[in-house]
């Protein structure tokens, strides 16, 4: 990667030197700024930065790109640590259905919801599924993202689920984006095994974990947790063979009811557990005193209409919070963090600085990234967002809609 050097930065807006973990409570709003700033670029990570006046003059011309950001913000890309983007089609058709007030059922017996998902998906070859990711890993780009956790769990079949997580693994390879992968087998039943739940789980126990450890293909281990999907025993058992092969917990837990999952993922070591729409004080105490970190995904409340996460009530309890955008064909069609930070402002009440903390460095933690991006850190990889000209860092989720990024800079 060629050297670059940014110079006459309006301003270079999360810096974060000297920092461990994820930040929590009162920390989430602190983003350290150096107006009329440079930074400076060696070899894909952030060499040094500081205000302009202080810049060294430059002993090496060759190999160097020299961008002026006169007017312009760089912040952090976003980490976006929570997504399905490996799916077989849009579901805008059960979208209008809804509006004509269709009910779940009757959205489901014409072809929607996740098993039809999955249907539509088994006919897909690994090459037409991965061309489609890839644009849209492309187009999440372009809104700033530069590292991002994609889920299988569209496939529930042991051949589908597998390729799925190939098509991830080339993705990994094929983008400039920093990857991870989940596997979340146990996304739903299929209807074959409607009546013998415990026949789907030996699959994704006997069948699918196994392969997934020999070709090393996933990071994580997911279960949707909730009523008429996974049960909390079923969570637990899933989790506990999951670790046995190497995988660490990232959940679906409280997307409409408490059931007890966060505990079960807190138990298991989990990385986040993630939706969270209902938090009552149990999970408050829990997730106080745990690492694991929540993580809310506002465009699914929005998409839905279905309530926000507490997450300034996670705040004052010191729980470390993550946003994420959960782009999924069926619940939430978007991948723009921008608009997930204008969500967190305007709908979750958090700050600007907030919002981005969460949406940067404390979602590259969820994906156990935060010692390599994240953050405006020396020695960390370049992954950079120069904005458009914009009147303050307020602007972006401010101005919801616009899309604020210039240029994207990433390395891995
Ligand atoms: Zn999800």
């Amino acid at each position: 990667m060629q050297n670059i050097l940014i110079k006459n930065i309006k301003g270079l807006a999360g810096i974060l030197e000297n920092n461990q973990a994820a930040l929590r409570g009162a920390n989430l709003n602190e983003l350290q700024q150096i107006e009329n700033a440079f930074l400076a670029i060696e070899n894909g990570k952030i060499a040094y930065y500081g205000k302009m006046e202080e810049m060294a003059g430059i002993n090496d011309w060759r190999n160097l790109e020299i961008i002026d950001a006169e007017g312009k913000f760089v912040i952090p890309a976003y980490c976006d640590s929570h997504s399905h983007i490996v799916f077989a089609k849009y579901r805008e058709t059960e979208f209008v259905d809804r509006i004509n007030g269709l009910t779940y059922e009757e959205i489901g017996e014409k072809g929607g919801g996740i098993l039809n998902s999955a249907n539509n998906l088994a006919n897909l070859s690994e090459d037409e599924l991965f061309e489609s990711a890839m644009e849209r890993l492309e187009l999440v780009k372009s809104f700033g993202t530069g590292a991002i956790e994609i889920k299988s769990g569209y496939g529930l079949t042991v051949t589908s689920e597998l390729k799925i997580l190939r098509v991830i693994k080339r993705l990994k390879e094929a983008s400039d984006l920093t990857i991870k992968a989940t596997f979340l087998g146990a996304h739903a039943f299929p209807a074959e095994f409607k009546e013998n739940n415990a026949g789907y789980i030996r699959q994704i126990i006997d069948e699918m974990l196994p392969v997934i450890e020999a070709e090393n293909l996933a990071d994580y281990i997911d279960v949707f947790c909730e009523r008429n999907y996974f049960s909390p025993e079923q969570l637990d058992e899933i989790l506990a063979a999951g670790v046995k092969h190497g995988l660490k917990p990232k959940i679906h837990v409280n997307q409409f009811s408490i059931l007890g999952g966060v505990e079960i993922g807190v138990k298991h070591g989990a990385v986040s557990v993630d939706h969270l729409e209902e938090f009552d004080e149990n999970d408050t105490v829990t997730m106080s005193k745990a690492n694991t970190i929540a993580t809310a995904l506002p465009s699914c409340s929005f998409f839905l209409g279905i309530p926000y996460s507490p997450v300034k009530k996670m705040l004052k309890n010191n729980i470390a919070v993550a946003l994420a955008s959960d782009y999924n064909p069926g619940s939430t069609p978007s991948g723009n963090m921008q608009f997930v930070n204008s969500l967190a402002c305007i709908q979750m009440k958090l700050t600007p600085e907030e919002a981005l903390n969460s949406t940067t460095i404390n979602g590259a933690y969820a994906m156990e990234l935060g010692d390599e991006m994240g953050s405006i850190t020396i020695g960390k990889k370049a992954n950079l967002i120069i904005t458009k000209k914009i009147s303050s860092l307020a602007y972006i989720p401010y101005s919801f809609g616009e899309n604020c990024v210039e240029r994207i800079i990433l390395s891995k």
